[in-house]
């Protein structure tokens, strides 16, 4: 094996591997290091992919449950097979890890698996699980070490009763109750997958929203739809214990009213957010800094303290998205090779893949009031919409907030079918400055869930709705 390289990825999550691809593809000959036995880090393997697998899986089951009749398809007794529901996600998680072997051969980088921790600025040492050790040098690094899961005081993740995300993507069988602590994206992404197969699930968020730091108009529009099939939602509490009772785990938390409360579950799951991960890196065999979350500090060229090592993704400040990772996996490669590449952290967008889905790009209502910037609102109902009405898919809206003067677009905010896929125009519109008049001047494919859009923007221009 070569041991020493131009570039050393450390970490192979979107953030590492994209940046050893644009690397490789610049030129450079690169490594990459992973220490667990896949390729792909939190996202292929126990994240954004896994998840979706079952969020799909899932909602076929529903709609066949609940919408199939009216469309006037009858499937006989509808039954789950969990143990399918399971091994599908796994076999989906494979199919990707392997396209992502293919394009580390094909773009002949070389991985290297084990832990890596700096021994200066210029070597790494790589401990493999059955503890050799191989030493490698190069001129850069890039950490893409990600992150881990987060607890609160009083909850101990023991993966057996008080469980987290990875857990919950793999439960033996079909639990018949679930805890989740945190109605955040995890939080309600989970919710939506057990409910929806007949699992009883209580979320219990500390702040008064779901979602809570999307547009609130989201977690509101939300939460009626999670009551309404089914999902215990109950904001403003604040969990102070969860204990494992061998068959169960019981939670005590405060609620709104500051009374103590009690709830035994099946499992709990805590998806209170997740920590920066550099445990084992070295660190202190460089002059790297971490700052008080534990992140990696960065200049605005996400070069670390140290001039030959720059840190993406999870590990550094920002939102933890795929998408974030790799677009900073692509800059930093661009930025080792001189180029000036740009990324615009206030257009990454926020998906949520419940159903109907939550998407959102831009300025919150709620930020455009704290920093006193004038803003109109555009708000058009799924229920409205002809092509929602065919589909049963009338529920949420489409919401933009636009600059009342010249109609500049100022965030779009969309709940509701498909949201995930539309919410790409709203990140084009507002990179290139377009404004509400030159969206809704534009022709929109008739019938669509992008109408919606249309006619938010007919909405907040003054011109009012037509209706299609
Ligand atoms: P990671 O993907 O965390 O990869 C880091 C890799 O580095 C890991 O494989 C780790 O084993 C390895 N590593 C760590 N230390 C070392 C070391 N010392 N030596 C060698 N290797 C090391 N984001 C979205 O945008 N969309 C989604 O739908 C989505 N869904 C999610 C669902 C869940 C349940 C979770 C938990 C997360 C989800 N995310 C989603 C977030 C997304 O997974 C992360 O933002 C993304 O994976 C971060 O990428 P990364 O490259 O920074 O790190
Ligand atoms: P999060 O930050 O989205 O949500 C955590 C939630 O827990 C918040 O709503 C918070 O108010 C709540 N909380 C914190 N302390 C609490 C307490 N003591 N009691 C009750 N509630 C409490 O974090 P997450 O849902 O764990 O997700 C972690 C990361 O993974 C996020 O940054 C997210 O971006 C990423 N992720 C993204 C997707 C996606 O893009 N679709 C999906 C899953 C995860």
């Amino acid at each position: 094996m070569e041991t020493t390289f131009e570039i050393v990825v450390i970490g192979s999550g979107p953030g590492g591997y994209v940046a050893a691809i644009r690397a490789s593809q610049l030129g450079y000959k690169v490594a990459l290091v992973e220490n667990y036995s896949t390729l792909g880090g939190t996202c292929t393997n126990v994240g954004c992919i896994p998840t979706k697998a079952l969020l799909d899986s899932t909602e076929h089951y529903h709609t066949a449950k609940t919408k199939f009749e009216t469309h006037g398809i009858k499937v006989g007794e509808l039954s789950l097979d969990f143990e399918q529901l399971i091994n599908r996600k796994g076999d989906v998680v494979k199919q990707n890890i392997s396209g992502l072997n293919y394009l580390m051969n094909k773009n002949k980088i070389e991985v290297i698996t084990g832990t890596a921790s700096f021994l200066s600025n210029t070597q790494i040492k790589v401990t493999a699980t059955d503890g050799t050790e191989t030493n490698v040098s190069s001129t850069y690094f890039i950490i893409a070490t990600g992150s881990k899961p987060a607890t609160i005081p009083g909850v101990v993740i023991d993966k057996a009763r008080i469980i987290t995300s990875t857990e919950a993507l793999s439960l033996p069988e079909k639990p018949k109750s679930i805890a989740i602590i945190g109605g955040g994206v995890i939080g309600v992404e989970m919710a939506s997958i057990y409910a929806r197969i007949g699992v009883e699930v209580t979320i219990i968020e500390y702040a008064d929203s779901l979602i809570p730091t999307m547009d609130r108009d989201l977690g509101k529009e939300l939460k009626k739809l999670f009551t309404k099939s089914g999902i215990k939602v109950l904001l403003s509490h604040k969990v102070q214990s969860a204990v494992n009772n061998g068959g169960s785990a019981t939670l005590k938390f405060l609620d709104a009213a500051d009374q103590q409360q009690e709830l035994t579950t099946d499992y709990c799951l805590v998806a209170v957010g997740r920590r920066p991960y550099t445990d084992g890196l070295g660190l202190d065999n460089t002059n790297i800094q971490l700052d008080s979350k534990g992140r990696i500090t960065t200049d605005e060229t996400l070069k670390t303290s140290e001039e030959n090592i720059y840190a993406i993704g999870d590990v550094i400040a920002g939102p933890m998205l795929a998408h974030k990772a790799e677009e900073e996996g692509v800059f930093v490669a661009e930025r080792i090779n001189g180029q000036k590449p740009h990324i615009n952290y206030k257009l990454i967008p926020g998906v949520v893949y419940t159903w109907p889905e939550v998407a959102s790009v831009g300025y919150t209502e709620e930020e455009l009031k704290k920093q006193n910037i004038e803003y109109k609102v555009g708000k058009f109902p799924f229920s409205a919409s002809a092509r929602a009405r065919a589909a049963m898919e009338k529920e949420g809206f489409a919401k933009v907030l636009t600059e009342p003067k010249y109609g500049e677009i100022l965030g779009v905010h969309v709940i509701g079918p498909r949201a995930a896929d539309l919410i790409a125009q709203g990140v084009i519109a507002m990179e290139y400055e377009v404004t509400d008049e030159d969206m809704f001047r534009i022709s929109y494919a008739h019938p669509t869930y992008s109408e919606a859009l249309k006619e938010a923007y007919l909405i907040s221009s003054g011109q009012g709705s037509l209706n299609i």
